[in-house]
């Protein structure tokens, strides 16, 4: 293939790209993702001589097959991390519809089998915590906020005091327990849709797990934490297109989304200086960045031919986080 571009990283960030399959609406289309194997993707371009493509490799790609067990099993060792101390983020990045949610949540109408990363990171905790517990002792709560035009709301409070930066840490003992609180902050993210309908693709969405760790032994405390973002649709809009609170919102999302795109990237080239101030989400999430901590950014891209824009802006980000 032409143009291999290794966007690998080394040390402790590591890119994912997942594409999902076709959606019945829109099947009968070629696909513009031509081939996936181990960690390489090719995209159709079509060029006015002909068929041109470009590759791109990761750290893993996961093709429209892959369910949602197979995608979290590369994850399995993150969680350990997060017992054992270390502070952990997951990003899930990509256009509104390419399915970022599927893979951090689940579909509508979730069930055991394809219910999404969230839920298995919790499971797997709290029976990580259970096998450890003859010598560690675990603490486990969960915190669950929203930036929405650089405005951080906390999904987990039911009445008024929204948009604190000290969101509530509810602590939690059970992967039931989760459950309930993510239901109530989906719930809290809904009403605030009202007034603009599916803001949750214009928002960024985070669930963030703190596990305090006693060795009963010796008493030492280890503290580690997991932040699993549901990230706001990188769509570009088109500005003559959109206007007022519309462009306003695409261009505060634009904004964070490049200033996330510009610390993992002095992260990955271990640049001295890393611009964290630059948006709230690299503000919040400054202590689960660098240094010991670790980060999966997790690309999602369409198969459909319209969104072959998208998906080429989508692998020139991931492209740029190496
Ligand atoms: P996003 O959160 O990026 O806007 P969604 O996760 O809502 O996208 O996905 C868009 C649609 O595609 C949903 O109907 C979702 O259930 C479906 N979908 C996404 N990924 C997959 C997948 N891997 N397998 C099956 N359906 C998927
Ligand atoms: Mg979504």
């Amino acid at each position: 293939h032409n143009n291999i571009t290794d966007v690998k990283l080394k040390g402790s960030i590591r890119v994912y790209c997942r594409v999902r399959p076709f959606l019945s609406s829109k099947s009968g289309y070629l696909s513009i993702v031509d081939c996936i194997e181990d960690g390489n993707i090719t995209i159709n371009i079509p060029s006015k001589n002909g068929k041109g493509c470009k590759s791109f490799t990761f750290n893993k790609v996961f093709g429209q097959s892959a369910t949602q067990a197979e995608v979290f099993s590369d994850m399995q060792p993150l969680i350990r991390s997060v017992l054992d101390g270390y502070n952990v983020c997951i990003f899930a990045y990509g256009q509104t519809g390419s399915g970022k949610t599927y893979t951090m949540v689940g579909p509508q109408g979730l069930t055991e089998k394809n219910q999404g990363v969230n839920y298995r990171a919790l499971g797997d905790l709290f029976m990580l915590a259970e096998q450890r517990k003859d010598n560690f002792c675990y603490d486990v709560a969960v915190q669950m906020i929203e930036i929405y035009n650089e405005q951080v709301r906390d999904l987990l409070v039911t009445d008024g005091s929204l948009n604190v930066p000290d969101a509530n840490l509810m602590p939690v003992s059970s992967t039931s327990d989760v459950i309930d609180l993510m239901n109530l902050g989906q719930r809290n993210r809904a009403v605030g849709a009202t007034a603009l309908n599916d803001r949750s693709s214009r928002s960024h969405s985070c669930l963030t797990v703190h596990v305090q760790g006693r060795d009963l032994s010796t008493g030492t405390v280890l503290r580690g934490c997991m932040h699993l973002v549901d990230l706001a649709g990188s769509e570009r809009v088109n500005k003559s297109e959109v206007t007022g609170d519309r462009l306003k919102e695409a261009q505060y999302i634009n904004k964070s989304l490049s200033a996330l795109g510009d610390v993992i990237s002095s992260l990955a080239q271990r640049n001295p200086h890393v611009p964290y101030r630059n948006s709230k989400l690299t503000q919040l999430l400054q202590d689960s960045l660098g240094g010991q901590a670790k980060t999966l950014m997790f690309v999602h891209i369409s198969p459909e031919p319209d969104a072959l824009a998208e998906t080429v802006s989508t692998l020139k980000f991931a492209e740029r986080v190496a």
